[in-house]
């Protein structure tokens, strides 16, 4: 079985992040970038299917710039066997990304597309979804658990106030929530021999994809300054200013 992997480049976690000052968007000129951490677990996932044998092959794709080979290679060094680069620097959205991975899979004909449920950077949450609808593929989103047997992928979804099991013939599309698995380490000898495997480089034009965008943003603001604190004599004050100040009571 063929795992298609997606994994985005994006300003790491640890980062705060800073707004332009014109308001167009948020800083990422020397900012620390990585792999997206939800595409980290789907990258584990994926590899631990190899190492129980299900999977046979994994092929990580990433759209972005000419950087995102580096998250492409952390991905080998974690376990991926080849990787895809769809190289631009327009920004892309979901539906682009929706569409060209949609491209891929049909030259690629994975039987698993694992994505992650959410990019940090954007937090749109649909690329995965997009996917499954461009495809006509039954999807099972923010996966807490994945199981492959008979064709078919068990997916335990984390839903509000517990857990969904669904099962879906495959080929499917999975994504992954936080508490999949915990993403191993890539170890130098990994990183050394990554650099050896196959990567394709490749355009939005080479699949015939229209990867303009279709939204405009119009601003992007920093949350207001948080107020300072106060502190309160006694209960009964707290109780006033929380009626009189807050007016939350
Ligand atoms: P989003 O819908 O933008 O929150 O992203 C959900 C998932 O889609 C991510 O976790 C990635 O697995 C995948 N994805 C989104 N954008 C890209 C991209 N530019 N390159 C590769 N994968 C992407």
């Amino acid at each position: 079985m063929k795992i298609l992997v997606a994994v985005k480049r994006v300003v790491d976690y640890n980062v705060k992040v800073h707004v332009k000052a014109d308001g167009s968007g948020v800083e990422t000129a020397n900012v620390r970038m990585s792999m997206n951490p939800f595409d980290e677990i789907a990258v584990e996932e994926a590899v631990r299917l190899k190492e129980k044998n299900i999977a046979t092959e994994i092929v990580v794709v990433s759209l972005g710039p000419a950087q995102a080979q580096e998250t492409i290679r952390t991905a080998m060094a974690i376990g991926a066997d080849r990787g895809i680069l769809v190289q631009t620097d327009a920004a892309l959205e979901s539906l682009a990304v929706g569409k060209l991975l949609a491209k891929i899979a049909a030259e690629e004909q994975p039987q698993l597309i694992i994505l992650g449920k959410q990019a940090i950077d954007d937090d749109a949450n649909q690329t995965g979804q997009m996917l499954a609808a461009l495809l006509g593929w039954p999807q099972g989103t923010f996966a807490s658990k994945l199981e492959i047997a008979d064709g078919k992928a068990q997916v335990t979804r984390e839903v509000d106030g517990g857990l969904a099991t669904v099962s879906l013939t495959l080929p499917a599309v999975v994504t992954t929530d936080l508490r999949l698995n915990e993403p191993r380490y890539a170890t130098l000898p990994n990183i050394m021999k990554a650099r050896a495997k196959p990567l394709a480089t490749k355009t939005p034009a080479d699949y015939g994809v229209d990867a303009s965008p279709r939204l405009k943003t119009l601003k992007v603001a920093a949350p207001a300054k948080r107020q300072g604190g106060k502190k309160v004599g006694s209960v009964a004050e707290l109780v006033e200013k929380l009626k009189t100040e807050a007016k939350v009571l």
